[in-house]
């Protein structure tokens, strides 16, 4: 009887402070009230519509008739040997995620996850093997930071985010757009724009809504390739939006002033790490604000990919930096637990 009940309503979590206002609206209630009842939420961690002393005794009875609040459950958790934890987090419909927290001196950032699976199918990653299950909701999404926050000390809380677990985070435009006004409200979770990156395969149309939502959350774009040819087969979505196009969405993206996209770029030997690679990826990439992230590819079974040698790594990196670029090599967290870029896939 609870559980139906349960089901009944809807998650708190999740729900957009524009959808609570149309609620509160239909119930006459003022819509200031809604920041008191994200700031009890979501500042003090209440859980409890009765425990809301500001809020009316009548308000109170109607949020606890309409809405429950539900977070995913961390069903495992693998510790790396470098410090970092990959957790399963079972969903409500028993649907299972992967989110990485990974802990450097000034930071702990954790990658989360926008879908079960991925249906863009790029050939060098492993979440396509699973092709797309379904879309997580912004409960779901933000959950992942609520939940495992909550299990952490408190000098090991998160301090970064980034969507680049499983999943395409711009094919599921709107809930990952909710997920990201309650993540960066002050009134709700707090996390300064700055510190929330949203990775991309391309997809233009999506950028060019994105860009609209005045969000100012830091966009990464992964190139990974430095011609068309290569790059239609490496990830299929470059035959709907070419490099150029791209690169010209890219071109007219308003940033804020010091802020600049971040382009990854997986390097895959013998695929994409020639000197001319190189040579074509500077080519593409003058005039835009950026700083470029190379990824040595994570190898799993199954894989016809192999990284590069670390010379070869080296050496991209160095034409790219002559060439006036900031370009990193993104330290592989978490590979002994199947945690890292494009390995997380529940195993089954
Ligand atoms: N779909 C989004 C976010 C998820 S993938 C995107 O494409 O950006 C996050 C990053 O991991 C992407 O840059 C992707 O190119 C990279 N990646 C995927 N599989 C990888 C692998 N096996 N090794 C290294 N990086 C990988």
């Amino acid at each position: 009887m609870k559980m139906n009940l349960k089901l009944s309503t809807q998650n708190f979590f999740g729900t957009s402070e524009t959808e609570l206002k149309e609620i509160f609206c239909k119930w006459n209630v003022e819509t200031y009230r809604v920041n008191q009842v994200f700031t009890w939420v979501y500042h003090y961690n209440c859980r409890d519509f009765s425990e809301m002393s500001n809020i009316s005794k009548s308000l109170r009875s109607k949020l606890a008739e309409n809405f429950h609040f539900s977070l995913p459950k961390i069903q495992k958790r693998t510790h790396s040997k470098d410090g970092s934890i990959k957790y399963l987090m079972e969903l409500n419909d028993g649907a299972i995620v992967e989110s990485v927290w990974m802990p450097s001196d000034s930071r702990k950032t954790l990658c989360l996850s926008t879908q079960v699976g991925c249906r863009l199918n790029c050939s060098f990653c492993l979440t396509a093997s699973l092709g797309l299950k379904r879309n997580l909701t912004a409960g779901e999404i933000i959950g992942q930071h609520i939940a495992i926050n909550e299990e952490l000390e408190e000098k090991d809380q998160i301090t970064n985010v980034v969507f680049m677990g499983m999943g395409e985070p711009l094919d599921n435009y709107v809930p990952v757009v909710d997920a990201l006004r309650i993540m960066t409200s002050p009134e709700a979770m707090k996390v300064s724009t700055r510190k929330v990156t949203v990775s991309t395969s391309g997809l233009v149309n999506k950028i060019k809504d994105f860009q609209e939502e005045g969000l100012h959350i830091n966009l990464a774009i992964s190139l990974n390739a430095s011609d068309n040819k290569t790059r239609d087969i490496l990830m299929p979505i470059n035959k709907k939006y070419p490099i150029e196009e791209l690169i010209d969405c890219l071109k007219k993206y308003p940033l804020k002033p010091q802020r600049r996209h971040t382009i990854e770029y997986v390097l895959l030997e013998g695929i994409n790490d020639s000197d001319e690679d190189a040579q074509r990826v500077v080519k593409w990439l003058q005039g835009i604000p950026c700083k470029i992230n190379l990824i040595p590819f994570n190898f799993f079974d199954s894989t016809v990919y192999r990284p590069p040698s670390e010379n070869r790594v080296l050496e991209f990196q160095s034409y790219l930096m002559k060439r006036n670029f900031s370009a990193f090599i993104r330290k592989n967290r978490a590979t002994d637990i199947l945690g890292a870029c494009g390995q997380l896939a529940k195993q089954a």
